[in-house]
């Protein structure tokens, strides 16, 4: 499947936010959003003073979510689409939606030290759900699930010594992490206001309902 693989940073540029793509530089000084916010390329200066329209301001708050979580635009239309057709509010489904990805739950726990490592172990195969493997990033975790490292991963020792790196990141309310035995519970479904709030889920909204 198509990848973009370009500059990461870029990325988070573009979006004029730090997104947290990259790890442990993100919460450094050497953050390129901290130390150059400004939209990548020749006019970028111009184009963040730019006034912008409607469809602007919703097409820029669905690809900041798309690009935070990882996914291509093909995987998030479709998760807005299972979330319109749930019952309940479709903004905040979607978030359950993106949350629930496997890479991401790993991910909140710590394991990873970023969205795109977290997924390239889960390909790996290096997780299981319920002690079962489970080796595809987008697998829907449960309330109630166990997400674990396998007892023979070759990562058990890397990823302890990573998880101190990982230790001042916020944690996850909903996940109850055993940080020592490299497992984690799906408690519940995370609360609207525990997630980020910069991600304007009714603007993304009005940019597929057009
Ligand atoms: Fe984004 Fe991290 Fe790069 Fe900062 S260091 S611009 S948060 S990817």
């Amino acid at each position: 499947m198509a990848r973009y693989t370009g500059s990461t940073c870029r990325i988070c540029r573009r979006e004029g936010d730090a997104l947290f793509l990259k790890g442990m530089r993100c919460y450094t000084d050497k953050c390129a959003v901290k130390k150059r916010n400004q939209i990548p390329g020749q006019h970028g200066s111009g184009r963040m003073n730019k006034k912008h329209t409607g469809y602007e301001v919703q097409l820029r708050a669905k690809q900041r979510c798309r690009k935070q979580y990882g996914l291509l635009e093909r995987q998030f239309k479709l998760y807005y689409e299972k979330a319109n057709r749930q019952a309940g509010n479709t903004g905040v489904n979607l978030l359950h939606l993106l949350e629930t990805r496997l890479d991401n739950v790993v991910y909140r726990m710590g394991f990873g030290i970023s969205r795109s490592q977290s997924r390239m172990w889960v390909t790996q195969a290096h997780f299981e759900v319920n002690g079962k493997p489970v080796n595809i990033p987008s697998y829907a975790v449960k309330t109630g699930d166990v997400v674990s490292l396998k007892e023979k991963s070759s990562l058990r020792k890397p990823l302890k010594d990573q998880m101190q790196a990982t230790a001042s990141r916020e944690k996850a309310p909903w996940l109850d992490v055993d940080r020592e035995n490299l497992k984690g519970r799906f408690v519940s479904m995370p609360e609207r206001s525990q997630l980020d709030q910069k991600i304007q889920e009714s603007l993304i909204i009005e940019f597929y309902s057009r």
